[in-house]
């Protein structure tokens, strides 16, 4: 007896939970994100703390209380799906997992369980008779455009549908280029209602990112000289990867040196973006070396350099790359 009161508060106090946490639950129509029929028992288990994580920063970007009941099921991937007036979300974790290897983001499974957040918040799981071409996309559109606002790049948003849909609709499922579509414009319609420079790095981007080890400076052949802008003060070195450097005044404007002449190539502008310092851009003031900018299409190109002092530029796929690194003097 003393045995087993012990035991039961060991458990108390190391949260475990019990295997009871696994049950039969009544699926009858419920939204499949690639538009499978859920057939057969469908068991709920306990879900996972990722999951968990991934619902509760989506609802964060909403406004809203994270209500939704998150469980582990036999799912083909996710679903959406109202039992006993609670709103469950199901995800197959075998299939998350499978959709992070083929994608190489996270982004993937927060955007499959964003699109079934947006059939709960749709009311699409009050309505009987399940799945519609409509609602889909509907569901899609959400997700796109809660990741845009989670700062996803629009390649993330799209990379689950991209990888794993089906060319070709169904009677329920619209087919992958109309979801792909509707997932740019809810990403773009939350862009435009709030442009942002540059694209923040995520934890998510850096994974995936190839970094290259910035060149050692003996390598370099345009090191700072003594007084690199004469007459400033230089608060800050930026080192790109390409080898060159440019230096960052105590007034926030950008130089370089190029063949033994000091010219303006950019400015440095305050952010209020999160982990984002502050943004390197593009620019001069010598009619110059504006003209040559212009010509190369680089006035106006926005770097953001984050708190920890790394550079990150888009690539010509819209991608977030990693083009230096800054060095501070204070
Ligand atoms: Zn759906």
């Amino acid at each position: 007896m003393k045995r087993s009161l012990l035991l039961a508060a060991l458990l108390l106090v190391s949260g475990f939970r019990p295997a009871s946490s696994q049950e039969l639950l009544v699926v009858r129509e419920a939204c499949s994100y690639y538009g499978e029929s859920i057939a057969g028992e469908i068991y709920g288990f306990s879900s996972d703390r990722e999951a968990e994580t991934a619902v509760e920063r989506i609802m964060r970007y909403t406004g809203l209380p994270q209500n939704f009941t998150i469980k582990a099921a036999n799912v083909p991937n996710a679903a959406a799906v109202i039992r006993d007036s609670k709103r469950l979300i199901l995800y197959n974790q075998t299939f998350m997992e499978r959709v992070k290897r083929t994608t190489h983001t996270d982004w993937a499974a927060i955007s499959i369980l964003a699109h079934e957040i947006g059939h709960h918040l749709s009311g699409h799981t009050l309505e009987p008779g399940g799945s519609r071409p409509e609602t889909e996309l509907q569901a899609d559109k959400f997700s796109g455009y809660i990741l845009y606002k989670m700062e996803a790049t629009l390649e993330d948003a799209q990379a689950a549908m991209e990888a794993m849909a089906g060319e070709g609709g169904s009677e329920t499922h619209p087919p992958k280029s109309a979801r792909l579509a509707a997932i740019a414009n809810g990403w773009m319609e939350a862009r435009d209602q709030n442009p942002r420079t540059e694209p923040r790095a995520t934890p998510a981007e850096k994974d995936r990112r190839p970094v290259r080890e910035p060149i050692a400076d003996e390598e370099r052949d345009d090191l700072p000289p003594p007084d690199p802008v004469p007459g400033n003060t230089i608060v800050a070195q930026c080192l790109f990867q390409d080898g060159s450097v440019s230096f960052v005044t105590r007034t926030g404007d950008i130089y370089m040196n190029y063949m033994g002449m000091t010219i303006s190539v950019g400015r440095r502008v305050p952010s209020n973006q999160a982990g984002v310092a502050w943004f390197y851009v593009v620019q001069s003031s010598d009619p110059t070396v504006k003209y040559y900018l212009d010509l190369m299409g680089l006035t106006g190109t926005t770097y953001a350099v984050d708190t920890s002092g790394i550079i990150w530029g888009r690539n010509a796929w819209g991608q977030a790359v990693r083009m230096g690194h800054v060095t501070y003097n204070e």
